[in-house]
């Protein structure tokens, strides 16, 4: 580092290019800000890169390849050639499509892309590396969207075997040859969609699972829907079970209450859990504090620190790439002056699973904890009309309100639930009561007619 070196300055700073630190630079271009982004890696972060988007590629290449098996009683046959190497070009295709799309938004609104890795130096003052060039950055505010990257398990390291190739979940995303045998470690929502579709594309895969299920954090019923798909798939899910160590000669140790058992896999994918990259910012040299977990604090407006703002992942509440880009706006705002608060009524999640299972706001036990009066109703796809077309009619639509019958939350398993889940988000976010959602005249026949007859039965 070069001591006394004058510094460029500049309005905004944010530090880290993906769905909050681009969407953050883009909206304080908008107000009128001369924004530098400061990215290490690649524009778009996790999220295009190595996340969001090559997985949901490749879940959608897994479900194409199972399409004979699935549509074998529709009386139409189909056969499948599968090019590993062509597939990962096309998830590189449609990563590279999104990225330069993104890199061009940046460009048009006159965002600064810096390359480099940043640190702080003092409260206003930034360190930017990139290799042996060092740059330094003074700005009136920093708005900090560093992301997280995936725990790395000790002794389970990506790489760190010879006869096993030990991936996360990068490495699961970048295969290129169907492996025979896939251990995933991790029984999350990552570990569940990369081992379904590795398994839909031929792999014998193995869930291990520390927990007692898997997707431990979802309603219990839909976990169980998604469960008894893995086991139709052919994947084995070990709960309450955990990977040891590799051995020596390749075997993986797994031990169960004390047991352990060796297997043979080609791929081992650790998959469990992600970490916030608040650990190389020097955020001390800034005044910027971390909670237990790594996680910043900040105010309703995303403000950690003085001139400091903190979005994404790096801060408290579920790690999805629409609340980051959704506290990406609040920040822009806020800096540019305007009030501004991240106050959703809710956030909807959606794991990509077979069958996607998808939520907002409150379980029926939740809603009864806050308001013993509160009602649910949880009505089949079975009766859908849509869902019996597609020939898939499994899961269920689940609907809360509170004793007034306003809603405040749902959980969907089902056949593409991830395009529903929007309208109960809306429909909480504007307070609609069930009433409302079964007056609501629906398209038939269509998997959303089910919210509507759920709603429905809730008038009663
Ligand atoms: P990130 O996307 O992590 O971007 C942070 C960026 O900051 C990175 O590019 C990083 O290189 C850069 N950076 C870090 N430190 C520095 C530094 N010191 N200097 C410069 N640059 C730095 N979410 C969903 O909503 N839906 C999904 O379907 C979904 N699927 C996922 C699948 C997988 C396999 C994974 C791993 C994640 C998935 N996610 C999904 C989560 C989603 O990717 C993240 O929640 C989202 O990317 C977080 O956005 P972010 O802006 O906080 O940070």
């Amino acid at each position: 580092m070069v001591v006394g070196e004058i510094a460029d300055r500049v309005d905004v700073v944010v530090i880290g290019a993906g769905p909050g630190g681009y969407e953050a630079a883009l909206r304080l271009a908008e107000h009128g800000k001369r924004v530098v982004l400061v990215e290490k890696d690649a524009i778009g972060g996790v999220c295009l890169n190595v996340g969001c988007i090559p997985s949901k590629a490749l879940i959608h290449q897994a479900d194409l390849a199972r399409l004979p098996r699935t549509e074998a009683d529709s009386g139409v046959s189909l056969s499948v050639q599968l090019d590993g190497v062509a597939m990962l070009t096309h998830r590189r295709k449609i990563v590279d499509g999104l990225t330069a799309g993104v890199a061009g938004l940046l460009s048009k609104a006159g965002v600064e892309v810096w390359t480099g890795s940043a640190r702080f130096a003092r409260a206003d003052r930034l360190v930017i590396e990139h290799g042996a060039n060092v740059k330094h950055l003074e700005f009136d505010d920093c708005v900090l969207a560093t992301g997280s990257r995936p725990i790395v398990l000790k002794g389970l390291e990506p790489d760190s075997h010879e006869s096993v190739h030990i991936v996360d979940s990068t490495g699961a995303l970048a295969l290129h040859r169907i492996p025979e045998k896939m251990i995933v470690v991790g029984g999350g929502y990552i570990g569940v969609e990369l081992g379904t579709a590795w398994a839909k594309l031929g792999s014998e895969v193995t869930i291990v699972e520390m927990g007692s299920r898997t997707l431990p954090g979802v309603d219990p019923a839909m976990g169980r829907v998604v469960s008894r798909r893995l086991k139709e798939l052919g994947v084995t899910i070990e709960t309450d079970s955990r990977v040891s160590h590799v051995e020596a000669n390749g075997e993986i140790v797994i031990d169960q209450a004390g047991i352990q058992t060796r297997h043979r896999a080609d791929v081992l994918v650790v998959a469990v859990g992600r970490r916030p990259n608040t650990d190389q910012l020097h955020l001390e040299a800034a005044g910027v504090s971390v909670d237990e977990r790594g996680l910043i604090p900040v105010e309703p407006n995303r403000k950690a620190h003085k001139r400091i703002y903190a979005i994404g992942d790096i801060t408290a509440g579920p790690s999805l790439a629409h609340k980051a880009t959704a506290e990406a706006r609040v920040v822009a705002d806020a800096i540019a002056g305007q009030p501004a608060a991240f106050d959703p009524a809710v956030i909807p999640e959606v794991i990509f699973s077979d069958p996607e299972v998808a939520s907002v706001g409150l379980t029926p036990t939740e809603a009864k904890e806050q308001d013993p009066g509160a009602i649910s109703v949880r009505i089949p796809f079975s009766a859908n009309g849509r869902a019996q077309t597609l020939g898939d009619p499994i899961g269920f639509v689940q609907l809360v309100a509170d004793s007034d019958h306003t809603l405040v939350g749902a959980q969907l398993a089902g056949r593409g639930v991830s395009e529903l889940i929007g309208e109960l988000a809306f429909a909480i976010e504007m307070a609609a009561t069930t009433f409302d959602l079964a007056a609501t005249i629906h398209p038939h026949p269509t998997m959303s007619e089910a919210l509507m007859e759920a709603a429905n039965g809730m008038q009663n």
